[in-house]
């Protein structure tokens, strides 16, 4: 029995029955399919969602990590966990890194749920408790229309006979048309359609059937719209695949910042390249964590450190990868020549200061109205993380060495 079919089976025993070698079956439905859509959506990413809606705190659920389940924080930093599945892994795309494309040299398993069946599981673990909204993607079949009439019909079904009331995700399908992305926005609280790379020279290397402008960046423009019209309460983001195609980090920045100034997106996420046995980049090397790690750093710079376009570009080398250091400190190492006064420095010079975060530095400009800053401890007590700030500061006088810098630095 897998984690998935555990959570079903302890969730509504007595509807559970196990059918030996033809199957385990919940209520009519095969749980190999609900286990095998669950894990085809395991590169998608959704670790934060920023909706308004108020979820009630008596309906706090319990924590639980299995395939098809996964957590997203909200704005206010709670926790949500979300039931992530596909529709269906039948697809009719060749994106070469997919095990659910057409070019996927492996025998595999086609499923598709029903509309009924799909909201059947969902209600379950929801009154389980073990979710509290669902995150819903899918494979294309011939009609991308097609599949998403289907994929609506779930949240129709859901939200008028089963009054869900959870968070929806919903991933818009490349090349649907406008009337369908309206649909989804008005039951779902966020939508997104993954990039997945930089342009559409990138594109085409992992698929000839997905046109970047025409399938992709169209619909962010047609949700974009509808968010205008606040008709998407947690608005929409997208996902990049990292490093499946030789792209350097200066190229996903410079799509980045066209995401979030051209579509408002909320958030970009990134995955980086895995190869997935069975397709046909599996023998392509997977690329180091570290470097989905430090885009996500400068993702955060720039959205909520403001740095600006120039600033970060500095952490860029001259083949536009970012280095293993933690890109905030690499820019404060080559733009801070003398100390910091924390006394004297403005909220946004305070914020470059490798350290010092936004918090802290209103902390430090509320704190100093009535104070003299003097000695480190009183920036530990506002917050400041003094082992990272202190070679960038001058404190009382006193400025800290260059070596001090480099050791700092390198125990990053
Ligand atoms: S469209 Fe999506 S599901 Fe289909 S092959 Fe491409 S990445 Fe996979």
């Amino acid at each position: 029995m897998t984690s998935l079919e555990k959570i079903i089976h302890l969730t509504t025993q007595s509807e559970y029955d196990c059918m030996g070698d033809e199957g385990r079956i919940f209520d009519g439905i095969d749980l190999s399919k609900v286990d095998v859509l669950g894990q085809g959506t395991k590169h998608d990413i959704c670790t934060s969602s920023s909706t308004k809606r108020i979820v009630n705190q008596n309906e706090a659920l319990g924590y639980v990590t299995r395939s098809g389940i996964c957590h997203s924080f909200t704005a206010n930093g709670r926790c949500v966990s979300m039931f992530k599945t596909l529709f269906t892994n039948y697809c009719t795309h060749d994106c070469k890194y997919c095990q659910n494309s057409t070019e996927f040299k492996r025998n595999k398993t086609i499923y598709s749920y029903t509309p009924e069946e799909l909201a059947r599981i969902t209600i379950s673990l929801y009154k389980g408790n073990y979710i509290e909204g669902l995150f819903l993607s899918s494979g294309i079949s011939s009609d991308e229309n097609l599949t998403t009439e289907k994929m609506l019909e779930t949240l129709k079904i859901l939200k008028e006979k089963y009054n869900f009331a959870g968070y929806i995700h919903f991933k818009v399908l490349p090349g649907v048309s406008y009337e369908y992305i309206k649909q989804a926005s008005e039951m779902a609280d966020r939508l997104s359609v993954n990039i997945e790379t930089p342009s559409n020279n990138y594109l085409s290397e992992l698929s000839s059937t997905k046109n970047y402008v025409k399938d992709i960046l169209k619909r962010q423009y047609y949700i974009k719209k509808l968010e205008i019209k606040k008709e998407l309460p947690a608005g929409q983001t997208t996902q990049l695949v990292v490093g499946a195609c030789g792209e350097s980090d200066f190229d996903i920045f410079k799509r980045v910042l066209k995401e979030y100034e051209e579509m408002m997106l909320k958030r970009v996420y990134y995955s980086v390249f895995n190869p997935v046995p069975g397709t046909s980049l599996e023998d392509i090397n997977a690329q180091p964590t570290w470097r989905e790690h430090r885009l996500y750093q400068m993702d955060w710079l720039y959205r909520v450190y403001s740095f600006s376009e120039k600033e970060i570009k500095i952490a860029f080398d001259e083949e536009g990868f970012l280095n293993n250091k933690d890109p905030k400190l690499y820019i404060a190492l080559n733009t801070l020549d003398s100390g910091v006064d924390p006394n004297e420095a403005s909220y946004d010079e305070l914020l470059r200061v490798p350290g010092i975060g936004p918090k802290s530095a209103y902390r430090i400009v509320n704190y100093r109205k009535k104070n003299k800053i003097y000695k480190r401890e009183q920036l530990q007590n506002l917050g400041v993380r003094t082992k990272n700030a202190t070679p960038f500061l001058k404190i009382n006088g006193t400025e800290y060495s260059r070596i001090d810098r480099w050791i700092e630095c390198q125990t990053q």
